[in-house]
This record gives C-alpha cells, sequence and structure tokens, in this order.
C-alpha cells in the first residue's frame, strides 16, 4: 500500500525519528511513501528524505498558503529536479479561498498569484511529463475548485490531476471525474461526521481513486487528534474497503495500479 501524501519534510518529523515511522508504515503494509514539499524552505528535506530511503519518493511545488513567500521565479527552484528519478510528481501546489491573506496582501492579489503560480506548475508538469498534486480549499461553496479545475481543462491533453484531501460531496468530485481528474481521500473518511466524504469515496470508481494521509495533519480514527503518520494510511484505505462492500486485499491492489499510473515511482 503507498501513501500517496504525506510531508515527511514537516518540522513536526524530527530527521532522528524518520527511520522508526518508515519502519511503522512498512510493518502497516505501507511500503511506499510519497512526500510532498511545500516551498522554498521544506524542498532540499524532502528530495534529501527521498534520497536516503528507497520506499519514499518526493513531489516537488509551493503549496498555495506559502506563494508570497516564495520568489517570483519558483520555476528556477523546482527546475533542476524535474530529471531526479526520486521526483515522482508536481505539486503540493493548488488554490487556498480558506486561509486569509498574509499580511500587507489583498485577498484578491494572493489568489490571483496562487492562479498565477498553479497554472506554471502546469507548464512545468507538461514539459517535464508529470503529473501535477492539487490543494484547494474554500471556507464556503467551492470557488478554489471550479478555478483550479478552469485551469487544469488548459493541461488536460498532456497531464493530470490528482485533488487531494478530497471533502466531497460527491458532485464535486463528478466534476474533476469528468476533467479527467483523480481524487484522494485521508483520513477525514473516517471521521463520524464526514459523511460527503465517504459517500464520494464510495461512488468515485476505483481507477480514479488514491489514499493518503497528509500527515502530520489528519490523523484517522482510532488515531484521531494524534499526529498523524504515513503508517496510519491504512486505516484510511480500510474504511474505504468497508464502505465500498470491497475485499481489503483487492481495494489495495486496485489502488496500488492508480499510484503506479500517476505517479512516476
Ligand atoms: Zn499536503
Amino acid at each position: 500500500m503507498t501513501d500517496t501524501h504525506c510531508h515527511l519534510g514537516s518540522s513536526r518529523f524530527t530527521d532522528e525519528e524518520l527511520p522508526a515511522l518508515i519502519e511503522n508504515a512498512r510493518e502497516a503494509g505501507v511500503k511506499r511513501l510519497i512526500t510532498l514539499a511545500t516551498g522554498e524552505d521544506d524542498l532540499e528535506r524532502n528530495l534529501a528524505i527521498a534520497g536516503c530511503f528507497p520506499e519514499v519518493h518526493a513531489c516537488i511545488g509551493i503549496h498555495p498558503c506559502d506563494v508570497h513567500t516564495c520568489r517570483d521565479d519558483f520555476e528556477t527552484l523546482l527546475e533542476p529536479h524535474l530529471s531526479n528519478p526520486k521526483v515522482a510528481a508536481l505539486g503540493e501546489t493548488g488554490l487556498d479561498y480558506y486561509h486569509p491573506a498574509p499580511e500587507g496582501w489583498s485577498e484578491e492579489d494572493y489568489h490571483a498569484r496562487q492562479r498565477d503560480f498553479l497554472r506554471r506548475h502546469f507548464e512545468l508538469a507538461s514539459k517535464a511529463q508529470l503529473n501535477v498534486v492539487i490543494h484547494t480549499r474554500d471556507r464556503k461553496g467551492c470557488a478554489s475548485l471550479d478555478d483550479a479545475l478552469e485551469i487544469y481543462a488548459d493541461y488536460q491533453d498532456s497531464v493530470r490531476a490528482v485533488f487531494h484531501c478530497f471533502p466531497g460531496p460527491y458532485a464535486a468530485a463528478q466534476k474533476v471525474l469528468m476533467n479527467e481528474g483523480y481524487l484522494s481521500f485521508t483520513g477525514i473518511v473516517t471521521f463520524k461526521n464526514a459523511r460527503d466524504a465517504v459517500d464520494a469515496a464510495r461512488k468515485v470508481p476505483l481507477e480514479r481513486l488514491m489514499v493518503e494521509t497528509d500527515s502530520p495533519y489528519l490523523a484517522p480514527v482510532p488515531h484521531r487528534g494524534k499526529r498523524c503518520e504515513p503508517a496510519y494510511v491504512r486505516e484510511t484505505a480500510k474504511a474505504i474497503a468497508e464502505a465500498r462492500g470491497m475485499d481489503f486485499e483487492d481495494f489495495i491492489a486496485a489502488t496500488e495500479q492508480v499510484v503506479g499510473e500517476f505517479f512516476r515511482c
């Protein structure tokens, strides 16, 4: 099984504990981990971790909440690594209309910079023949998802995108599916109040579905509230397999196939 989205480069994981975290994952059957960079600060660390551990692969990108701290020409940061065989995709990029704009920025300018960065991640991905991992989040409604889909539409012929940490509802998933996109689900599907996420995870075709932890965030039940780690992706996979009425091993085999097609790993 693969944890398709974790942040091993987060300051909440120290270098000393990484071998144990990866061993915990292996014991839980999680044999492949994809760690995502979010900005200038954690790019090198994520690449170093992927370089150190055979089971870890990295995605490189600028998170929408980091666009204001990143240099304008972020391509110069990412380009040298695109041919690194441990780089599995571009990301984490996307649009975040949930968090307030940072000091000195209007919401309008902040979101415009996010859209510009997202488009340029697609440009890079298209050139490098890699796919893209996308974050979208709204206070209410789905403007960030809609705007991201509009940008994605211009690159659909050459690049695939996964919309990660998908919260539902299924109607929103359908928009992604119609655009040839993928959906990835976190431990949210194990939360009692997450009916929309479970419903979407139950209905999305298997060939477009992946599972992830987004660790250190969003630990699934029974670890909810604790720091999340890649081993816990097993709980998320179990919950979705159960909701779909599927044998666990069959579910894993199907998602592994998707991971192999989507990521260069
Ligand atoms: Zn993330």
